[in-house]
């Protein structure tokens, strides 16, 4: 049996400026730790296949598959406000794009697999403990309808990388619907090449927005496009506790996916300024300042089209900044609409916003669990007797009082108690993948080889809005003692 990899591609056609041709560096003795057999399928690949020797040789980037042209992407950045005019893909290697069951292109990309012409001087790999952070992460949320990049596969490469410790290596195999970011932009506008900015706008229409090809002014609608998505993405983030934790134009994708998994996490306890990475010092990208750094990397987008928009400067810019304009309301309808489903309200009427606002106040006041408090609030929608919302907060006083409001607000509204349930456990999680649970899966793989606790969790969180009797605990906030305070970046 061979691999048979179905790849179509189309970014290493673009001009030699856009990448660097490597080939992933072998590794020592691959094992897989992982298959994603449904996106497999997905893909067009064969599971069984990619789960032989050879299949993992492949996921390991050991040998190169029939039909791949493995590129390193070049592109520039801004980390945490400083601009960087040369990042690039340092440890990761795109081995080529397949068109998917859906007709969607994806690109197939090794992470961790080799040092490239952008490594600066990193060594090009990957430590298993982010590896499966990453999988376990961007497949939960997969799993709660946000746009993400997937995982295919994880693999041990049977070498060490060297951090602190020395610590098992591991290649991710990551699958997107393109890796074109916000700092792939950048990378030719501080060239001051225009022809590329245009070459490389005309594939992401053609790619992630064809419904704009022929429209007036592409270019303008291209910005438009990238600004909804991204104000949507923010959104859905904040409806469910998500903190990217390194928002950084580079890592701030042009299809509107959720993409690079460093220090993210969900948050326990409601707090807007909850950061959780280590090199986030001064919160730039704490939970509730997403939307505005979201906003601010649409700017530095918007600066890098600026020639293609017109030849008259002023113009040019004053047609991004109207662009730019609409991420405000966007982002607030999304994100009200989202928190009126959250609260269980089919309904629109004046004091919602209020009503919705005083709660978020509550549960911040008393630690409140974001999970837990709106998943249990749907079962007080079913039964009114049910007191596990109330049991969230520090002072569950606080909570009644807000409680009566509510009551009172739903009954205005025809719907059944048993259907608001329903409506409310539809869009309110009860399983995401909390630190400490991630922190104790790591801990079992790389201190003990011990995977059964990662594959537990994967198939938990593959159904976060399902009861599942049988792992309730999974539910559960961290104890005092499991409490991760911080997260690394891992590379
Ligand atoms: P990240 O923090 O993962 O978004 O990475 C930022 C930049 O550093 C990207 O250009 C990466 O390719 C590069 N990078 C991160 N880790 C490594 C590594 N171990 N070796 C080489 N480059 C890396
Ligand atoms: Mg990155």
């Amino acid at each position: 049996m061979t691999v048979h990899f179905p790849f179509q591609n189309s970014y290493s056609a673009l001009p030699d400026s856009f990448f660097a041709r490597v080939a992933p560096t072998p590794v020592a003795a691959p094992r897989l730790i992982k298959l994603n057999r449904p996106l497999a399928v997905q893909l067009g690949l064969d599971p069984d296949v990619l789960e032989t020797p050879e299949g993992a040789e492949i996921l390991a980037g050991k040998t190169v598959p029939a039909g791949a042209d493995p590129i390193a992407m070049a592109y520039a950045g801004h980390q945490f406000g400083q601009f960087v005019p040369q990042l690039g893909d340092g440890r990761a290697v795109l081995l080529g794009e397949v068109i998917d069951k859906d007709g969607i292109r994806r690109d197939i990309q090794l992470k961790g697999s080799g040092p490239t012409p952008f490594s600066r001087r990193g060594d090009g790999r990957a430590a298993l403990g982010p590896v499966l952070r990453e999988y376990i992460v961007s497949e939960a949320m997969f799993a709660l309808g946000i746009p993400t990049t997937r995982s295919l596969a994880a693999v041990v490469t049977g070498e060490h990388v060297i951090r602190e410790t020395a610590l098992p290596g591991a290649v991710l195999t990551r699958v997107a619907s393109s890796h074109i970011r916000v700092g792939t932009f950048q990378f030719f506008a501080v060239r001051r090449d225009t022809d590329a900015i245009r070459r490389l706008a005309d594939h992401v229409i053609a790619r992630h927005y064809p419904e704009l090809l022929g429209a007036a002014r592409p270019y303008h609608a291209l910005l438009s496009g990238v600004v909804a998505r991204q104000a949507d993405l923010v959104a859905r983030w904040l409806l469910v506790g998500f903190i990217h934790g390194v928002m950084n134009t580079d890592n701030s994708s042009i299809s509107g996916e959720t993409i690079d998994y460093g220090p993210c996490a969900f948050m326990d306890s409601y707090n807007p300024a909850q950061v959780f990475s280590s090199i986030d010092e001064m919160g730039r990208y704490a939970y509730a300042n997403q939307p505005r750094i979201a906003l601010w990397n649409l700017t530095r987008l918007a600066e890098c089209l600026l020639p293609l928009f017109s030849d008259d400067q002023e113009k040019a810019v004053a047609d991004a900044q109207d662009i730019l304009g609409a991420f405000s309301e966007t982002f607030s309808d999304a994100y009200q609409a989202g928190l009126r489903k959250k609260v269980g309200l089919f309904t629109e009427r004046d004091g919602d916003d209020a009503l919705i606002q005083d709660l978020l106040d509550a549960m911040a006041k008393n630690q409140a669990d974001f999970t837990l408090t709106f998943r249990k609030l749907g079962d007080a929608a079913g039964n009114p007797a049910a007191d596990d919302a109330r049991a969230q907060f520090m002072d569950p006083a606080a909570f009644d009082e807000w409680a009566r409001r509510w009551h009172e607000r739903t009954a205005l509204e025809p719907q059944s108690a048993a259907e608001r349930q329903a409506a409310m456990h539809a869009v309110n999680p009860i399983f995401i993948p909390r630190n400490h649970r991630i922190e104790a899966v790591i801990q079992a793989a790389v201190n003990d080889n011990n995977y059964a606790p990662f594959e537990k969790l994967v198939k938990v969180l593959a159904k976060p809005f399902d009861d599942q009797p049988d792992y309730a605990a999974y539910a559960d906030p961290p104890l005092p003692d499991q409490r991760v305070l911080q997260t690394f970046c891992g590379t």
